[in-house]
């Protein structure tokens, strides 16, 4: 056994002159998170996931917001980061299952890089990543494009 299960949310606000950066790809659209790191809800989603696995805290704890060193930086190196902290604990990833809420732009185009870029910076493979989309037929926060939501979870085990 030695198995252990995570899950991780997250949400950012969007704006308009930000890039949109989701699962590690950037998306065309003229919106995007407003954040101190790239804004990546995905991925800190996932990241909250892991961490929640090998009960060590949270993405805040690791790479706390107040820090220059994690100004605008690419949310794939705080997953990789975050891996390493649950590798270091004594753990391997099971699998991760990501579900993103956003109104729009479609994200179906990206799905298969961003799960590409995850499984990278996670160095696992590509059928240990799942991402999945939907909409929230224009409710709430997300329907009326004023954010965008993720949420994640993963599963892992004693090595
Ligand atoms: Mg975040």
């Amino acid at each position: 056994m030695g198995f252990r299960i995570g899950n991780g949310y997250d949400v950012h606000q969007l704006a308009q002159g930000r890039d949109l950066v989701l699962g590690g790809v950037h998306i065309p659209h003229d919106k995007g998170c407003v954040a101190h790191s790239d804004g990546d809800a995905l991925i800190h989603a996932l990241c909250d996931a892991l961490l929640g696995a090998a009960a060590l805290g949270d993405i805040g704890h690791h790479f706390p917001d107040t820090s220059a060193e994690f100004k605008d930086i690419d949310s794939r190196i705080l997953l990789r980061r975050t891996m390493q902290l649950v590798r270091d604990a004594g753990y391997e990833l099971v699998n991760a299952d990501v579900t993103l809420l956003l109104q729009k732009p479609k994200v179906a185009p990206y799905i298969g890089k961003m799960r590409e870029e995850l499984a990278a910076a996670m160095d696992t493979d590509i059928e240990n990543i799942s991402v999945k989309a939907t909409t929230t037929e224009r409710l709430g926060f997300v329907g009326r494009e004023e954010g965008v939501a993720a949420q994640a979870v993963a599963l892992i085990c004693r090595k």
